[in-house]
């Protein structure tokens, strides 16, 4: 419960001006109250949640079209690095978030799900596209129809292509639910086998 949702009254605060009732409280009181915002107390867990919404890296994963708009987002037009995440990563051991941008064809679906098992936890998932999240026009054989049945996805951003903006919406809706607490879309849905 944050320190503002009950009066100084109700914690047990035995002041005579906070007794007097109609009265109100004193300038001391007042900034008492208001100690959470002036002082920033916060709990591990928001802070965990801040620090990693603020280093997420993400893997190097294009796939087809899609890719090449997620490489400008690090651009001084989207300029991703405002966010602590213009350090995309070749090895899947230092990311976090697998950016799934393109087709996914039956043969690359193993080495995509092999990346996705080596990246360490906590660890997140943005299929990038039509393509991406369900085969788009790709009715075919070849495609797979939605990565999200090798990998459990947490964001899905719609588009062919999806413009950067469209992908940047995406990152802040994710990084929204990791500061409202959401787990990772692995510890909701699981990983298929
Ligand atoms: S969604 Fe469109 S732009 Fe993206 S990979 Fe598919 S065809 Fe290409």
């Amino acid at each position: 419960m944050a320190l503002n949702d009950k009066s100084l009254a109700a914690r047990g605060l035995q002041s005579e001006r906070v007794q007097w009732v109609g009265k109100g409280p004193g300038v001391f009181e007042r900034e008492v109250e208001s100690l959470e915002t002036e002082v920033g107390l916060t709990t591990l867990a928001k802070a965990i949640a801040w620090a990693q919404t603020k280093s997420m890296w993400p893997d190097t994963f294009g796939l087809a079209c899609c890719a090449i708009e997620m490489m400008s987002i690090v651009s001084s037009r989207y300029d991703i690095a405002r966010f602590g995440m213009e350090a995309f990563r070749s090895s899947p051991r230092q990311a976090d978030l697998l950016i799934v941008s393109g087709r996914v064809s039956h043969k690359m679906a193993a080495p995509l799900r092999q990346i996705y098992d080596q990246m360490l936890e906590p660890k997140w998932v943005i299929a990038m596209g039509a393509c991406a999240s369900s085969g788009g026009m790709f009715n075919n054989y070849a495609i797979l129809q939605g990565v999200d049945r090798v990998v459990p996805v947490d964001i899905h951003v719609p588009g062919c292509p999806p413009r950067p903006e469209a992908l940047m919406e995406g990152i802040v809706r994710l990084h929204e639910k990791v500061n409202a607490g959401v787990p990772p879309a692995y510890e909701i849905r699981g990983v298929a086998e």
